[in-house]
C-alpha cells in the first residue's frame, strides 16, 4: 500500500512538515498550489526538496474549475491548464488533479465535457503527464462519481483517470458500491477523509470538517472495500483540512494520519482479503478485560502521604517486588503499585509531575499480541531493564508519556503477582477493605485537540467503542469528555479535553504540567455501607451543595428516604433507562487528583455526567478556600 499525505493537512514550515510526515511512514504527499505560491525558491527546488525527505510528489491540485466553456472561453481554460503542466514537470509530479466544478460559463452537455477531457488527457500525455478527474459533490454540473465515471469512461483516454474521493463519494449517503465496476487502471487516486454525521451544508463540511478516518462518522471501510475490489494499488492519501490540525503539532498529525490509514486499511482486508494493497502485518484487535494494576510514581521521602490516603480507602500493603521498590496495595481485585525506586522511569516521572500515576497496565487477551498491534500503528514501544527472575512485561507509551503495560492470562504474564512480588509475608490478608471491587474507570486529561490522537489510540488497538462527546460548561471554559469502552464494560477510559487552563480539568493539566491521569474511579456494591467504612477510616469525601439534592428531587422520582441518605452521605445519582447509577468523590488531593467511588445497578452504562457541574463547582468551592487560607 502507497500513502500519501496532502501538504495543506499540516500548517507551518513545509520542511519540518515534511520531516513529520517521511518520520511518520508516509511514501507521498499531495501538493496544492498554496504550497508553490508560499515557497521561497523555483518549483523544481521545491520538488527536490520533497524527495531529499524520501518522498514522491502524488499530484498537484491546483485546477478547480473546468471544462463546457463556449469558445474562446474554451481557449483560454487549455492555457491555463498548459501552465500547470510546466509547474509539474519543473516538480516533478505527473499527475493533476482536476475537479468537477465548471466555471460558471461552462455549457455543461455530456459529450462536451467529455471531449474536453479527452483534449486535455491528450495535451498531458504529450508531456508524459496524466490527469485525476474528481466529482466533487456541490459541483453544479458533475457532483456524483458516476457521472465523473461516465465523463472519464466516453472521454477514453489512457493519461485520464479517476480520483475518488470519500468525502465526495459518501456526501449525501451516496452509496460507493458502484465503485466495483470501475476498472482498477482507470482509478488514478485515492483520497480519504472522514467528516461528522452532521446535517450542514456540503462545500461547509469538506472545507472545515474534514477529519481523520475512524474520527468521524462516513462509512470509510464501505468506501475502501469497495475500492480493493476493483484491484486498486495506488496511493491511499489524506486530504484533511480541518482548522484543528491546524494548532496541532506536525508529528502529531502526521503520525494519527498514518495510525488513521493503516487501521482501516487492516479492517478493510478482513473484508478484501484477496485485495492487491498490501497492508502491514498486525495481530487483531485486543480484547481489553480489565485493568490490572495502577501505578503511583512518589518520592521515599514524601510516600507517606499517599500511603495514608490508600489505608483511607481501605487498601492494604500486601508486597514488595521482588527487585525493585515498589510496593503492591490490594483491595478486592484492586492493584495499586507504588513505585519509588531511585533512578528509574517512575522517578523521572515524578520529577516532571510530582506524586502521579505514571503507569497502567491492561489486561488483554494476548498481551505480546496488543503490543505488536501497537507498534504496527506506530505506538512507541517501551522497554526498561529488568531484573533476574523478574517478567518481561509488554509495554508502550501512552498518554503523555505514561506507560502502558499489557498482561494476559494465557502466558507467564499471568502470573505476575506471584513471579515479580513477594507474597509470603502478607499473602493471607483479609483484602476487601470498604468494599471496592475493581476499577470502574480512569480518567485522563488532555488539551481538547489531543483527543482525536487518544481515541484513535485506544480504538485502534483495541476493542473499545467511542461514546458520544459530552460538553460540559464549566465557568472557566468548556470541558469535553468522551469515554472509551470496551464492550463488556471491563476497561472505561474516559478522556476529558479541556478548551482553556481556567477550567477545572485544564486548571489540573496546566498546574500538574502534563500528567495525564486525573481520576481513578473504583466500583463497589453497596455504595451506603462503603461510605460508611470510609468516613470511619477517616476518608474525606466531597461535599455535595445543598441544591443538587434540590435538584435531583425535581429531576428524578426518589423516595424521600433514600434522597436523605443520598444527601447525608454526599452521594449523587443518576439514572438511566437501563439502571441507576450513585457515586461520591474524594476531595482534590496534590494539584487535583482525586478518587471516585461509584456502584452501578442494572444496565446503567454512563459517568453520571448529569452531576458533573455540581461536582465541578464543589471542587471549585475547596480550591478557592485552600487559596484563601494560603
Ligand atoms: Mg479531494
Amino acid at each position: 500500500m502507497k500513502t500519501s499525505i496532502a501538504t495543506i493537512a499540516i500548517a507551518g514550515d513545509l520542511s519540518k512538515n515534511l520531516t513529520a510526515i517521511a518520520n511518520a511512514g508516509f511514501d507521498g504527499v499531495e501538493l496544492f498550489e498554496q504550497d508553490l505560491i508560499a515557497f521561497n525558491g523555483s518549483p523544481q527546488r521545491l520538488g527536490e526538496m520533497v524527495r531529499e525527505h524520501g518522498l514522491r510528489i502524488d499530484l498537484l491540485q491546483s485546477v478547480k474549475e473546468f471544462g463546457g466553456l463556449p469558445a474562446p472561453l474554451r481557449a483560454r481554460g487549455f492555457d491555463v491548464v498548459e501552465r500547470k503542466f510546466d509547474l509539474m514537470q519543473a516538480l516533478g509530479t505527473e499527475l493533476l488533479l482536476v475537479s468537477s466544478c465548471t466555471p460558471a460559463a461552462s455549457l455543461g452537455g455530456v459529450d462536451r465535457l467529455a471531449s474536453d477531457l479527452r483534449e486535455l488527457a491528450e495535451r498531458a500525455a504529450r508531456r508524459g503527464l496524466r490527469i485525476g478527474y474528481e466529482a466533487v459533490s456541490w459541483a453544479r454540473i458533475v457532483a456524483d462519481y458516476r457521472d465523473a465515471w461516465e465523463l472519464v469512461r466516453r472521454a477514453d483516454h489512457p493519461a485520464l483517470g479517476l480520483v475518488l474521493d470519500s468525502i465526495h463519494v459518501l456526501a449525501d449517503a451516496l452509496s460507493p458500491e458502484h465503485i466495483r465496476i470501475i476498472p482498477a487502471d482507470r482509478i488514478f487516486h485515492v483520497q480519504l477523509a472522514d467528516a461528522p454525521l452532521l446535517r450542514m451544508e456540503l462545500e461547509y463540511r469538506s472545507r472545515n470538517f474534514r477529519s481523520l478516518p475512524g474520527e468521524g462518522g462516513l462509512a470509510l471501510a464501505d468506501f475502501m472495500s469497495a475500492v480493493a475490489a476493483t484491484g486498486y494499488d495506488g496511493p491511499v492519501s489524506l486530504e484533511i483540512l480541518n482548522y484543528r490540525f491546524h494548532s496541532g503539532l506536525p508529528r502529531t498529525i502526521a503520525e494519527d494520519g498514518y495510525r488513521s490509514i493503516v487501521q482501516l486499511m487492516d479492517q478493510v482486508r478482513t473484508r478484501q482479503p484477496e485485495m492487491v494493497m498490501q497492508v502491514p502485518e498486525m495481530p487483531a484487535k485486543s480484547r481489553a478485560e480489565g485493568i490490572e494494576f495502577i501505578e503511583f510514581a512518589a518520592d521515599a521521602e514524601k510516600v507517606a502521604g499517599l500511603e495514608r490516603l490508600l489505608d483511607t480507602l481501605g487498601f492494604v500493603p500486601l508486597a514488595h517486588h521482588i527487585n525493585k521498590r515498589v510496593a503492591l496495595w490490594r483491595q478486592g481485585a484492586i492493584n495499586i503499585l507504588i513505585n519509588t525506586e531511585p533512578k528509574s522511569f517512575a522517578h523521572s516521572a515524578y520529577t516532571m509531575y510530582g506524586t502521579s500515576v505514571c503507569d497502567m497496565a491492561l489486561l488483554v487477551d494476548d498481551a505480546q499480541a496488543a503490543a505488536a498491534r501497537a507498534r504496527a500503528l506506530g505506538a512507541n514501544p517501551f522497554n526498561q531493564p529488568h531484573g533476574k527472575d523478574e517478567l518481561d512485561i509488554p509495554a508502550i507509551r501512552g498518554v503523555r508519556g505514561t506507560v502502558l503495560h499489557f498482561v494476559d492470562q494465557q502466558s507467564a504474564l499471568g502470573r505476575i503477582w506471584e513471579t515479580d512480588f513477594d507474597l509470603s509475608l502478607n499473602g493471607g490478608q483479609d483484602i476487601s477493605g470498604v468494599g471496592l471491587t475493581r476499577i470502574d474507570h480512569i480518567s485522563q486529561v488532555m488539551d481538547h485537540g489531543e483527543m482525536l490522537t487518544w481515541t484513535l489510540f485506544y480504538t485502534s488497538i483495541f476493542e473499545m467503542s467511542k461514546m458520544a462527546t459530552i460538553n460540559t460548561v464549566d465557568p472557566g471554559g468548556r470541558v469535553y469528555s468522551r469515554a472509551l469502552q470496551s464492550d463488556d464494560g471491563g476497561v472505561r477510559i474516559v478522556l476529558n479535553g479541556a478548551d482553556t487552563q481556567r477550567s477545572f480539568s485544564g486548571r489540573f493539566d496546566a498546574d500538574s504540567a502534563g500528567s495525564s491521569v486525573q481520576q481513578l474511579a473504583f466500583a463497589c456494591d453497596d455504595i451506603f455501607a462503603t461510605s460508611e467504612a470510609l468516613a470511619a477510616r477517616g476518608f474525606e469525601i466531597l461535599s455535595i451543595p445543598q441544591d443538587y439534592y434540590l435538584d435531583l428531587a425535581a429531576r428524578c422520582a426518589l423516595d424521600a428516604s433514600l434522597l436523605e441518605r443520598l444527601r447525608a452521605a454526599d452521594i449523587l445519582y443518576d439514572e438511566d433507562a437501563n439502571g441507576a447509577f450513585y457515586h461520591l468523590y474524594s476531595r482534590p488531593h496534590g494539584e487535583g487528583f482525586f478518587f471516585e467511588i461509584v456502584q452501578r445497578c442494572g444496565g446503567y452504562d454512563g459517568y453520571g455526567a448529569a452531576n458533573t457541574p455540581y461536582r465541578l463547582a464543589a471542587q471549585k468551592k475547596l480550591k478557592s478556600k485552600r487559596g484563601t487560607s494560603g
